[in-house]
């Protein structure tokens, strides 16, 4: 046997594309040549894999051209992760170990010169990829022992519903090179009992988060913020310093349901392309709230070979945006596309990388740069001017993908002391997920997500409640997305309030939660 076909995985943003690598020993000049738009990186493994080879023990077949065939050519195919399958090509290819059983398994890890395997990034995503090509293959994956356990999520961790849905998706795991050759030494041994199965840790406790109940008054925003979550609508909080706007944004995600075992997986993948997934977060919502200096490529995404940004790592989560005008343009107006489509592809080159990113945005700001437009407690020193420029930073069409916005205003001490104490979190979110269920059931999406003929269809209204919008709208001189907008957040109302057709109450409650700037 002087060729060897080895499985193996690129990663190209959260895909994890299926490489072949082909190991060709043949008479002649000693040489190793690696061919398929191998990068430095990948050339780099030729010196890795000999000196893993040779240091454990095992034969390099000096006396050799080997050629290996990274295929197909034009994936990107950065890192050292596919020492390890040309290692196994290489041993296969001389006779080392049994070929046939290379075929049963994907293989990915760097090695160091020792033969120590070396975790590899994207493991989960390799994981789904090899799920979602169908259990049909049939193959297992073998990974270095931490990117296993990180991979093992696919297969475990939310208990026996997940098992169903993996179809028995195996993950083992490896310490060293030799405990693999081991595994796929010719003779009775089977490969199964030399390499471990890989577990994930066991699924954490879930700690409660802060509740909305530590949020004193603030009636109005709290009522936005459910309406928002009902829906899954972007929500703009503006307000004074110091009203509570971060307290409420940090409590938001306890009124979401719980990630399904689907959408873990997804959020998951993506934290771990930059290594920001821990076990211990498994299945809970991300919530992530970049700083306003950060640039454009860290809130969208970007770079050289492409990383995910903030919005995609708040995938199925939330992003906070605190200060909001404060952002650099760039990076607001690199929102709108994802806010639609809850995707962004990111152009580099020749090449194209996409990552989800169906991020619910919340945002707050305040009125004006002194902080107190409007508020009954301290006056505001800016001019109309000053304030019209910093609510201008908010481009229209970013705002009109907003579909809630609400005052958070300044409350004098006394008739906070005064408030009654507010609902817990746990009550809200009951009521938000009784609301989702039943938009899931009619419409097969979230309220936020309806448009076109779904919008017309599932947000029709009766005569009265049409003239009712057809008055504010000329009024309010609102343009056709403005429009539509109202709508859907009408949809959450009325869902919240058990209601099949939408009243004029439920389109009055929507009508409140938009208009919030002076300006714009
Ligand atoms: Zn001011």
């Amino acid at each position: 046997m002087s060729l060897a076909v080895v499985h193996s995985r690129a990663l190209d943003a959260l895909q994890a594309p299926e490489v072949t690598v082909e190991v060709h020993l043949a008479n002649g000049l000693p040489s190793v040549t690696l061919v398929g738009l191998a990068d430095t990186e990948v050339k780099e493994a030729r010196e890795r894999v000999r000196a893993a080879l040779q240091n454990s023990g095992l034969e390099f077949p000096n006396n050799k051209r080997i050629t290996v065939n990274l295929a197909p050519a034009d994936l990107p195919k950065e890192s050292g992760r596919f020492d390890l399958p040309i290692a196994l090509g290489i041993l296969a290819a001389s006779g080392q170990i049994d070929a046939a059983r290379l075929a049963q398994y994907e293989f990915a890890g760097e090695l160091s010169l020792s033969g120590e395997l070396r975790p590899v990034r994207g493991a989960l995503a390799m994981a789904l990829a090899l799920h979602r090509s169908g259990a049909g293959s049939g193959r297992a994956l073998v990974l270095p022992h931490a990117s296993a356990q990180e991979a093992a999520l696919a297969c475990g961790m939310a208990g026996d519903m997940s098992s169903a849905m993996t179809g028995g998706l195996r993950i083992h795991g490896a310490a060293h090179l030799l405990d693999v050759v081991r595994a796929l030494l010719p003779g009775d041994v089977e490969p199964a009992d030399a390499l471990p199965l890989a577990h994930a840790a066991p699924s954490p406790v879930r700690e409660p988060g802060a509740d909305l109940r530590d949020v004193k008054g603030q009636a109005a925003a709290k009522r936005a913020l459910e309406i928002a979550a009902t829906g899954g609508h972007s929500a703009l909080m503006v307000g004074p310093p110091g009203t509570g706007k971060s307290m409420l944004a940090q409590r938001f995600a306890g009124l979401l349901p719980a990630l399904t075992h689907d959408e873990a997986l997804e959020s998951a993948a993506v934290l771990s392309l930059t290594g920001a997934f821990s076990a211990d977060r498994w299945a809970q919502r991300a919530f992530r709230s970049p700083h306003h200096t950060a640039s454009p490529v860290a809130l969208v995404g970007g770079g050289s070979p492409p990383r995910p940004g903030e919005i995609s790592l708040s995938h199925h989560g939330v992003l906070f945006l605190d200060e909001l005008p404060e952002f650099p343009r760039a990076a607001l107006e690199g929102l709108r596309e994802p806010l639609e489509t809850g995707r962004i592809v990111i152009s580099r080159a020749a090449r194209q990388a996409e990552f989800p990113a169906r991020f619910q945005l919340i945002a707050a700001m305040n009125p004006c740069p002194c902080g107190h437009q409007g508020s009954p407690l301290r006056a505001c020193r800016c001019t109309p001017d000053v304030v019209a420029r910093y609510q201008g930073r908010i481009s229209g069409p970013l705002l009109d993908r907003i579909d809630v916005q609400v005052e958070v205003p300044a409350v004098p001490a006394a008739a906070l002391a005064a408030a009654p104490d507010g609902e817990a979190t746990e009550v809200i979110a009951a009521r938000v997920s009784r609301a989702r269920d039943r938009a899931m059931q009619r419409q097969g999406c979230a309220n936020a997500a309806l448009t076109g003929d779904a919008l017309d269809r599932h947000c029709a209204l009766d005569a009265a409640a049409s003239k009712f919008l057809q008055a504010a709208a000329a009024r309010l001189g609102w343009s056709a997305r403005s429009f539509h907008r109202v709508l859907r957040v009408a949809r959450s109302v009325a869902d919240l309030a058990g209601s099949g057709p939408i009243t004029v109450a439920h389109l009055a409650e929507a009508i409140q939660c938009r208009r919030v700037l002076s300006v714009g």
